[in-house]
C-alpha cells in the first residue's frame, strides 16, 4: 500500500497520481472495487481518514454508541489537513490498518465514511479569491495509483454513475455546509481568523453532537437564541434536523451569519455591558489623569519647599 493520503478532498493525494484531466458527471470511467480484486482491502491502511461530523453520526448510530464512545474508541484528534481547524481521523490499529477492515472487507460498508467513497474520484471546487458572489468551478478528477487494480476493470461507468453507486451526493449534501465552514469559504473569508475557544466550541459541535444537544436543552442557549418552537421540536427528534442546525449555530456564532437569531433583549443587554466597560474604562481614566495631576502638585510642593522652585 502505497497512499498514505487518501484525504477527503482530495487535497493530499500525491498529485502525480492524478490523471491530468478535468472530468464532468458524464465523462466515462473504466474502474471496479470487488472482492475480487488482487488488491482487494489494501487501501485501508496508512491512510488518514478525515470524519466528517455526518460521517460521526452514521458510525456511531450504525455501532449503537454514544458520541464519547464512538470517539474514544475509534479517532484521533487532528487538525484538518490545509486548514487550522481541529475534528478527528480514524484511529489506526498498531499494523496501521483501519480497525474496521477484515479479509472480508470493510465490516461498516453501508455506512463507511465519505472519505473511502469518494475515493478514486476526487472533487474539485475552486472559488476563485473565495469571495461571495463570485462563481466556483467545479469538476472531477481521478486518482489512478499503481497498487489499484480496479482501473483495471472493465465495468464503464459515467461519474455520475460512480458517484450515485457510492452513496456521495448524500454525503456531499450533508456534508457542504460544515466543509464551508472548515474552508471558510465564500462569506466567511478566507482570512477570518478564530480564537482557541472558538475552536474549541467548533470541535464540540462537529465531534459530538450529544453534547451539542444537552447545550441547546439544558443551558442558557435558548435565553440567547430565538429559535421556533417547530424547530426545537424537529431537532428534539431528529438527528440529521440537529446535525444541520449545528452547522447553523457554527456559522452564527464563529462568523457572526444570521442563521440563528439573538433575542433582541440580549442584544440589548450586551451593549449595555459593553458601554457599562467602556464607560468604566473612561471613569478609570479620568481617575488616572487626576492620580497624575496630584502627583504632579506634590512634586511642585516638595520643591518648592526644599527651595528647588519658587512658589509662584
Ligand atoms: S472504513 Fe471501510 S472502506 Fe474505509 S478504510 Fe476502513 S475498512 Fe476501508
Ligand atoms: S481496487 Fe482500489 S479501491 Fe478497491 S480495494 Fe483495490 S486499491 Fe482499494
Amino acid at each position: 500500500m502505497t497512499d498514505k493520503s487518501k484525504g477527503m478532498f482530495g487535497g493530499e493525494t500525491n498529485p502525480s497520481n492524478i490523471i491530468p484531466k478535468k472530468y464532468t458527471l458524464d465523462s466515462k470511467i473504466k474502474f471496479r472495487c470487488h472482492p475480487g480484486v488482487s488488491c482487494f482491502t489494501a487501501c485501508c491502511g496508512n491512510i488518514n481518514i478525515i470524519l466528517t461530523p455526518f460521517d460521526i453520526l452514521r458510525l456511531r448510530r450504525f455501532l449503537n454508541m454514544t458520541a464519547d464512545e464512538f470517539l474514544l474508541r475509534f479517532t484521533t484528534p487532528i487538525f484538518i489537513e490545509k486548514t487550522d481547524m481541529p475534528g478527528v481521523k480514524i484511529h489506526l490499529d498498531e499494523n496501521g490498518r483501519c480497525p474496521f477492515v477484515t479479509d472480508e472487507g470493510c465490516t461498516i460498508y453501508a455506512e463507511r465514511p465519505s472519505a473511502c467513497r469518494y475515493y478514486p474520484i476526487g472533487m474539485a471546487n475552486f472559488h476563485e479569491g473565495g469571495e461571495e458572489g463570485v462563481e466556483s468551478e467545479q469538476f472531477f478528477f481521478v486518482v489512478k495509483e499503481d497498487h489499484c487494480k480496479g482501473h483495471e476493470e472493465d465495468t464503464d461507468w459515467t461519474i455520475g454513475e460512480w458517484r450515485a453507486d457510492q452513496g456521495v451526493d448524500e454525503c456531499d449534501e450533508m456534508n457542504k455546509e460544515w466543509l464551508e465552514l472548515v474552508m471558510r469559504r465564500k462569506s466567511f473569508g478566507h482570512q477570518a481568523s478564530l480564537s482557541d475557544q472558538a475552536k474549541k466550541v467548533f470541535f464540540m459541535v462537529s465531534t459530538d453532537l450529544d453534547k451539542f444537544k444537552e447545550l441547546v436543552f439544558n443551558s442558557s442557549f435558548l435565553d440567547t437564541y430565538d429559535v421556533d418552537q417547530s424547530i426545537l421540536d424537529e431537532i428534539q427528534k431528529d438527528d440529521i434536523a440537529l446535525l444541520k442546525f449545528s452547522y447553523k449555530y457554527l456559522a452564527s456564532s464563529l462568523f457572526g451569519t444570521n442563521d440563528i437569531k439573538i433575542k433582541p433583549e440580549k442584544i440589548k443587554e450586551s451593549s449595555k455591558k459593553i458601554k457599562a466597560k467602556q464607560s468604566e474604562k473612561e471613569a478609570g481614566a479620568e481617575d488616572t489623569y487626576k492620580e497624575l495631576l496630584k502627583d504632579r502638585d506634590d512634586l511642585i510642593e516638595s520643591h518648592e519647599k526644599a527651595g528647588i522652585r519658587k512658589k509662584k
